[in-house]
């Protein structure tokens, strides 16, 4: 089955908004893809029904084949949310945030304490892990953000524009995190609304315009026709 498969979903906000007016796509298990877009396309209205956290008004969503409506629990477990906002509390240290996270979870402290431990090496967070967060960089602490949401081990790692607004430098660091986080076999889907972040990281990406896919396949032959 597709990590995520997306059939003719729509929704229309109670203002009379159409933020999706019937989109449709699928993205392999192992996959690195990117839904780019302009601000208002619909890209966070998109994640969030597959977070489960808006509604949507009509459509199928199902993740390595789970039914996202029927088996909404079962769906969920399989996936990680970076939200756009920073949300950890900055007088936490970064291994207490992440194993706290993964109590949170329902995941033992004797388990999570080498899990945090592999997630703060791989987001070269280690030597920070008893630092209190707030004295952390900008790129540190959104690096923390993905280290966290991989504590519960998703097989699908979803991110909303995860470098809206940060610079250059520290977009390559994320990068960096979220190719190693790929290459051990997680796939990640990310919204962005940087051709080039896409292009830097992604296999595959579906264009996305006022609520509509425009175009979808892979990088490299979509790169061609632009
Ligand atoms: P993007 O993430 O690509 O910027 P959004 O999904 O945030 O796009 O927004 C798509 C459209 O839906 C926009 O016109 C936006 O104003 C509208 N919209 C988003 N969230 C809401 C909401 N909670 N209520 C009403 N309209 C919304
Ligand atoms: P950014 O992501 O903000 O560009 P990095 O996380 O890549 O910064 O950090 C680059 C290097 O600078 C790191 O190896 C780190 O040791 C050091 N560094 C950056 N910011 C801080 C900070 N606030 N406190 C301590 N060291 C820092």
């Amino acid at each position: 089955a597709p990590a995520l498969s997306v059939r003719d979903l729509r929704k229309t906000y109670d203002t009379g908004v159409e933020a999706l007016k019937g989109v449709s796509l699928d993205v392999a298990p192992g996959d690195f893809f990117a839904l780019l877009g302009p601000n208002g396309a619909g890209k966070s209205t998109l994640i969030g029904i597959v977070s489960s956290l808006v509604n949507k008004t009509a459509g199928e969503v199902s993740v390595f084949g789970v039914d996202l409506h029927a088996h909404r629990d079962a769906a969920m477990r399989l996936i990680g949310l970076v939200p756009q906002e920073i949300n950890f509390n900055f007088f936490e240290k970064p291994l207490d945030i992440l194993v706290n996270y993964a109590g949170f979870y329902g995941i033992p402290r004797s388990e999570a304490l080498p899990r945090a431990e592999e997630e703060l090496k791989r987001a070269l967070l280690w030597d920070k892990s008893r630092t209190m967060a707030r004295t952390l960089s900008g790129g540190m602490k959104r690096r923390l953000m993905i280290a966290r949401a991989m504590m519960t081990r998703p097989r699908l790692l979803i991110l909303d524009e995860p470098t809206a607004g940060v610079d250059i430098e520290i977009r390559r660091g994320m990068w960096q995190t979220l190719k190693e986080i790929n290459a051990a076999g997680t796939t990640i889907i990310l919204t962005t609304h940087y051709l080039e972040e896409a292009e830097s990281l992604c296999r595959n990406l579906a264009i996305i315009d006022r609520g509509a896919i425009v175009e979808q396949g892979p990088m490299k032959s979509l790169l061609a026709k632009l």
